[in-house]
């Protein structure tokens, strides 16, 4: 059997809250601002200090959680999580967060990222004779925890978490504790925040603390392991922190514009990138447009720094889903057609440059080419904010597998021509990295390109594929 190791636990977003009344009301707010991280599932366990009650469905928050259905989840403590995998792996079963009973008390987990290792262990723990529910690496964590030798639930906890590797987030929550972590790499993000009246949040995204009146506190440090309870917070290093290696597409594509991450804003950042992009491939042209949303501020930046003018060329239709994760090339093709239309009046007899943050299989920047020609344009010059993506993520962004990577197989001349542009240029990876302007030391500034580079910052761990171990990077 084939694993596919990236049908889990993809893009994610978390969302804990520790001692406020009307904790799963609250949790529901923080998950809808986490939306865009995940439109296949939603749950939230809720603990009022003698029990947890859990709720999961498939579909937006909106549509998981009624007025009625959270007045049921009572309680001072929640956890919450969005969920957006692709096809095969969303079931019910697989929607987080994960929700354990056991004689010493309840455990419930939500967890971003995507652990590499996480079907190696899984074939040692059932080795051991562990029975597994659902096809979620979460789970595993679970078994990991339960058969820890340690005594105390947060040793267990630590142990388990050394055992892992990859991207994870991590919150847990039993009927008193709130435990919360972070890879070593610090690979995801997660911030800590704090309300007026002592409440204590966790998030994948800043974004959500406006929404449920908190204030950041600072972000969970790689490695690190929190332990809240009504005592307060405790923290401890489960594992020594690694090289850091926060994820660039958090900034390039996927986070909020108005969060975050590590003191960086995603806003800004995508408008350096733009302006980066200038610098690096510059190109005469009447107006700048941008692929809505997520190109927008690089668009701005661009415009700002070369002086053509920036205009609303394209419009998106709000209410249709991603394209990204419909199954077949055909769905894909007919998901962009419905989601994105060409504005006539601003882009007829005009040279245009149209900024999108990156090219994974080349089907929106395709489309996107052809409508502008279809709206009159006279030129189409496409700039991406991101270097090729010639690499899978192994650590919960979907970047797809290396066959579907146009850039895996394409030279930028040779994609230029296949999407039909006048001129096509990607920024370099170290135009990136100067643009997103981490605060951090270091060659890479405690950044993860591994899609962009290859170079991968943790192992990539074995994987078992017709009863053999391949090492995951030969496996395309
Ligand atoms: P493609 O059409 O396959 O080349 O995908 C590129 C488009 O998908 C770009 O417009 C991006 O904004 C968007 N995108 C990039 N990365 C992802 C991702 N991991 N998940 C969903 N959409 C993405
Ligand atoms: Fe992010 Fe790319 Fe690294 Fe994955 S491989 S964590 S998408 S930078």
């Amino acid at each position: 059997m084939l694993y596919e190791m990236k049908g889990l636990n993809e893009e994610c977003g978390v969302f804990g809250i520790f001692g406020q009344p009307e904790a799963a009301q609250l949790a529901y707010y923080g998950l809808h601002s986490l939306q865009h991280r995940g439109q296949e599932g939603a749950g939230i366990v809720t603990s009022d200090s003698t029990m947890l009650r859990p709720h999961r469905g498939q579909g937006l928050v909106t549509e998981v959680f009624s007025a009625e259905k959270l007045a049921t989840l009572s309680g001072h403590h929640a956890i919450g999580h969005v969920r957006y995998s692709t096809a095969g792996g969303n079931t019910l079963e697989n929607t987080q967060p994960l929700h354990f009973k056991s004689k010493t008390g309840d455990l419930a987990l939500a967890h971003n990222g995507n652990l590499v290792n996480a079907d190696s262990l899984k074939h040692l723990l059932e080795a051991e004779g562990a029975i597994f529910q659902t096809t979620s690496d979460t789970e595993v964590v679970a078994h990991l925890i339960k058969r820890s030798r340690y005594e105390s639930l947060e040793d267990r906890i630590a142990d388990s978490l050394a055992r892992l590797v990859g991207a994870f987030a991590f919150l847990f929550l039993t009927e008193d504790t709130l435990f919360v972590a972070v890879d070593p790499h610090g690979l995801r993000p997660l911030s800590l925040g704090r309300t007026p009246d002592g409440g204590i949040v966790f998030t994948s995204e800043t974004c959500a603390f406006d929404i449920v009146g908190a204030e950041y506190v600072r972000d969970v440090l790689p490695g690190e392991l929190l332990t809240v309870t009504e005592a307060g917070i405790q923290s401890r290093q489960y594992m020594e922190p690694r090289e850091r290696a926060m994820c660039s597409m958090e900034y390039i594509y996927f986070s909020r514009p108005d969060s975050m991450i590590d003191g960086v804003n995603v806003h800004t950042a995508r408008k350096n990138l733009g302006k980066k992009m200038f610098e690096e491939a510059p190109v005469e042209a009447d107006v700048v447009t941008g692929v809505p949303d997520s190109s927008i501020s690089a668009a701005i930046g661009y415009a700002e720094a070369s002086g053509i003018p920036y205009e609303m060329g394209l419009i998106k239709n709000r209410y249709v889903g991603r394209t990204f994760i419909q199954p077949s090339q055909e769905m894909r093709e007919r998901g962009v057609k419905m989601k994105l239309s060409a504005l006539r009046g601003v882009v007829n007899g005009k040279r245009v440059i149209m900024v999108d943050d990156s090219i994974v299989r080349g089907t929106t920047s395709r489309r996107i080419v052809k409508l502008l020609r279809e709206a009159g344009a006279t030129e189409v010059h496409v700039r991406i904010t991101a270097p090729p993506i010639t690499n899978p993520c192994f650590y919960g962004i979907d970047t797809s597998s290396k066959d579907e990577l146009i850039s895996a197989r394409m030279t930028p001349g040779e994609i230029c021509a296949e999407i039909g542009a006048d001129s096509l240029e990607f920024l370099t990876v170290e135009g990136m990295v100067t643009a997103i302007d981490r605060p951090f030391e270091g060659e890479l500034r405690g950044q993860c390109a591994a899609c962009f580079t290859g170079n991968y910052p943790t192992p990539l761990h074995e994987q078992e594929q017709d009863g053999e171990f391949l090492k995951l990077g030969e496996r395309t």
